[in-house]
Parts: structure tokens; C-alpha cells; sequence
């Protein structure tokens, strides 16, 4: 084998993108995973003609090697990193290795929660206004391998703080900041700081002419903009109408008013996507287009013709007057107060799974006012059952999803509405979040 010139640690969807990119690119790439690989990645390696190696790391066959792509499961602190880097490595994540051989520009969106429905969203108006766009990142594909296929004038960017890491110079002309609240903290030592300062660095290497969009309601992120003073043109946006005649977007007598340059200012009337969160999702889309230039009609009727996003506020079916909508992409506790919030009618509430530190007081309010029952749904639910018991009239458990279901839609009158919004991760009973939505709606369906 020649030397290797980037060596991919990690062979699972970006580590596999960048080394298709990196072949594309005509450098020698080599990939080595300290685990199996999948077999369909396994295969795609071997037909691209790119060397691998699995369940071990063979330092001698890579040893000098200048750029590391990491992929964003791999921790940095692991003393394979170090001896990289003392060698001289650059380790770069697959985001910051891609974006240095696109043309196209691009729109980053990270955040605690709304990064997926943000980044769908933005991409469907760059498409209805019938630009050339690719998506790509957290989303689904990663961004190498899309780019190993063919650049785009833009680029919409799913990005997650892991991803964030490892970057050095990545630099959005737009990034969107939709809140920083807990979540992942076992990366981040458990300290919030720590997880503010790693989503501030979407904008750490923005110009003066990049764009920065963020919620200033947010607390965090307020913080973040003291502490981390970003260069970057501050575009705001906010559910009160404080804002009103300056840059950014807020909220004003059931509308959104975006303004931008001097004089130039929209109104948006009708968003396919209901819920707090989601007028939040909706504005900061709306700007992120007009940053990029795109006019008020697409942005208006993209906001309107949105299609539902699977897993998140996914209205399952009506079955005798009750309502069943599964938000099982509800993984941490914030985004289950917005659904909460979000519902006006009598909830029974499946919740539960693996616990990430939650603190499910700020739901207090919430639950009191709108849940008449709680199915918990985990191998251990005893913290949400302190938390509730006094406060909810029925309080029951389930270790499966059928039995979940099963005894919500008893439990459920005519007018009410079962809601699976978990506020927790899916590994304890499932394989993630997705199989759990899955089977959420499969027995629904029997019912
Ligand atoms: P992410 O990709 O950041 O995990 P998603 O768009 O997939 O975000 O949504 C995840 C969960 O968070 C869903 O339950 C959704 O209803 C909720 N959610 C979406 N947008 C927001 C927001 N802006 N603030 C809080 N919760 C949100």
C-alpha cells in the first residue's frame, strides 16, 4: 500500500463519505475501524477499491499520516488521537474535511432541538424558489459523500455538536442556532458550559459578511453571544415583538413579521407546521432564505406546503374521538414541553426510556394543566413516577410498546389524545428512536 495521505477513522456513514470523497480526490485513503463495519459499508469500500480495516487500529500501516477524518462517535481524548496529533495529524471531522472542496455555499444548522426540521425545512424553500441545493449532514447522507457525487450552488447542513468538534476552520456563509438547552451533557463533562461553547463554534470561523440567525429567547444562547462574541452579522429571531423595526424575525398578532435590509420587510400568515417550536423552526428558515436571497413568494408558500416530518408531532390516526400522535423523536425533555404545549386537548401521556439526567420539574406545570394519565414506558421509570405520582390521577408502567399502547387507548375517552413523546432515549426497549415511532404506529394501527 502507498502512503497514506488520509487516514478515516470510523467506518459507518461519514467516515465512508469521506473516504468515497477522498478517493474521488484521488488521495491515497485508508479507513480503519476498531469495531466490525456494517457489511453494506464493507461492500462499498472494497467496490470503490478503498483499503480498510476492522475491529482493530494497525497504527504502523498509517503512521505519519497528515489528515484524520474522525468520525464524530469516535471521543477525542482516546490515546490513539493523541499520538495522531503528535505526529503531527490534523484531525478533522467529515463536515470540515467536505466543506474544503465544495464551491457551493452554505447554511449550517445545529441545536439542541429543531435541527432536523429546521434543516428540512430550509431545504424545501431553497427548492419550491428552484434553486440548486443539496441536503446532507445529520439529516441523513453525509455531506463527503454527496459532494463525491456532484457540488451544488448551496448546501443545507444538518450538524450535530459532535460533528462541531472536530472542526477547524469550517466556516457557514449562514449558520441557524436554534436553542441550546440539555442534552448530551455525559460529553461535556456535565457542564452546560462546555456544551454552549461547542455549538457556538458554527460560528467561530464566520466572517463579517457570514450570517449568524439565533433565537433570543433563548437563555443559553444569550450567554453564548457574550461570551463567544461572534463575528458574524446577528440576525435574531424571537416570539415577542420586541424586535419590531429591526433586523431579524418576530411575532406579532398570529403572524411573523421578518424584517431585513432597511425598508425591506415580509409578512408570513400560514405555517404548515403548528406549535411553538415550530413558528421558531419556521422563522428561522424564513431568514436564513432571505439571507441568501431568495424572494418573500417562495419562502411564503414553502412555509405553507410543508409536509409533516416523520417521528416529530406525527399525527398517527383518529380512532373513536381520540387522537394519536407520536413524537417519539422527543429524546430530551425540552422538546416534549413544547409538545405539551403544543396540545390542547386531555393528554395520556407515554413517556419514558433511558434517562439522560432529566429534570422533569419544568413539565410540572404542563402536566398538571393537560395530562389525565401516564403510561411510563422503560425498564426503570422511577423517577418519573416520583416526580408525577401526586400529581396525575392515573399512573401505570408498560415494557413493551403494545402494552403501552394498549392500555392508553383504554384509558382514552372520546375528545382525548395519547401522545408518545418520551422525553428520554429509545435504547433500553428499542434500537432507536426510529423503531420505536415505528412500532408506536404499528400497534395503533391494530387497535
Ligand atoms: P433535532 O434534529 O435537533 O433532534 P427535530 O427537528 O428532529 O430536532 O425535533 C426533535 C424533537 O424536538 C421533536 O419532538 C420536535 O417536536 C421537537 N422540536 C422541534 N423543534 C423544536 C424547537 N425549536 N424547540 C424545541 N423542541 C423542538
Amino acid at each position: 500500500m502507498n502512503k497514506v495521505e488520509i487516514l478515516v477513522l470510523g467506518g459507518g456513514e461519514s467516515g465512508v463519505g469521506a473516504a468515497l470523497l477522498a478517493k474521488k480526490l484521488n488521495k491515497q485513503v485508508f479507513v480503519s475501524d476498531s469495531k466490525a463495519l456494517k457489511p453494506v459499508y464493507a461492500k462499498e469500500l472494497q467496490q470503490a477499491g478503498i483499503p480498510f480495516e476492522e475491529g482493530q487500529h494497525t497504527e504502523d500501516l498509517f503512521f505519519g499520516v497528515e489528515c484524520v477524518v474522525k468520525s464524530p462517535g469516535i471521543p477525542s481524548h482516546i490515546p490513539l488521537i493523541g499520538r495522531l496529533k503528535e505526529q503531527g495529524a490534523e484531525v478533522i471531522s467529515e463536515i470540515e474535511f467536505a466543506s474544503r472542496y465544495t464551491k457551493g455555499k452554505i447554511v449550517g444548522i445545529t441545536g439542541s432541538n429543531g435541527k432536523t426540521t429546521t434543516t428540512l425545512l430550509t431545504h424545501h424553500i431553497f427548492k419550491k424558489a428552484g434553486w440548486d441545493v443539496g441536503l446532507a449532514g445529520n439529516v441523513g447522507t453525509s455531506f463527503a459523500r454527496l459532494l463525491a457525487e456532484g457540488d451544488h450552488d448551496w448546501w443545507i447542513l444538518e450538524i450535530s455538536s459532535f460533528q462541531l468538534d472536530d472542526t477547524i476552520h469550517f466556516q457557514p456563509d449562514i449558520a441557524i442556532l436554534t436553542n441550546i438547552t440539555p442534552d448530551h451533557l455525559d460529553r461535556y463533562e456535565y457542564k452546560m458550559e462546555n456544551y454552549m461553547s461547542s455549538k457556538f463554534r458554527i460560528t467561530l470561523f464566520q466572517s463579517e459578511e457570514s450570517k449568524f440567525i439565533y433565537c433570543a429567547d433563548d437563555e443559553w444562547t444569550l450567554k453564548g453571544l457574550k461570551s463567544q462574541a461572534p463575528k458574524a452579522q446577528l440576525i435574531p429571531f424571537t416570539l415577542n415583538s420586541s424586535l419590531a423595526g429591526e433586523v431579524g424575525a418576530f411575532y406579532q398578532q398570529g403572524h411573523i413579521q421578518i424584517e431585513f435590509n432597511k425598508g425591506e420587510s415580509m409578512s408570513i400568515y400560514e405555517l404548515a407546521l403548528q406549535g411553538k417550536h415550530n413558528t421558531y423552526n419556521s422563522m428561522a428558515s424564513a431568514l436564513a432564505a432571505r439571507a441568501a436571497g431568495i424572494h418573500s413568494e417562495a419562502i411564503r408558500d414553502a412555509l405553507a406546503d410543508f409536509e409533516h416530518i416523520e417521528h416529530r408531532l406525527e399525527t398517527v390516526t383518529q380512532i373513536a374521538g381520540v387522537e394519536y400522535i407520536n413524537d417519539s423523536k422527543a429524546t430530551n425533555v425540552n422538546s416534549t414541553w413544547y409538545a405539551l404545549e403544543s396540545i390542547t386537548r386531555k393528554v395520556i401521556w407515554i413517556v419514558g426510556g433511558v434517562d439522560k439526567g432529566n429534570d422533569y420539574s419544568q413539565l410540572l406545570p404542563l402536566v398538571k394543566d393537560k395530562v389525565k394519565a401516564i403510561v411510563c414506558l422503560g425498564l426503570d421509570n422511577q423517577k418519573i413516577i416520583n416526580e408525577f405520582k401526586n400529581d396525575v390521577e392515573i399512573l401505570t408502567e408498560a415494557q413493551s410498546m403494545e402494552a403501552a399502547v394498549r392500555t392508553a387507548h383504554s384509558l382514552a375517552k372520546k375528545g382525548d389524545l395519547v401522545l408518545l413523546s418520551p422525553a428520554c432515549a429509545s435504547f433500553d426497549l428499542f434500537e432507536n428512536y426510529e423503531d420505536r415511532g415505528n412500532q408506536f404506529k404499528e400497534c395503533v394501527r391494530k387497535l
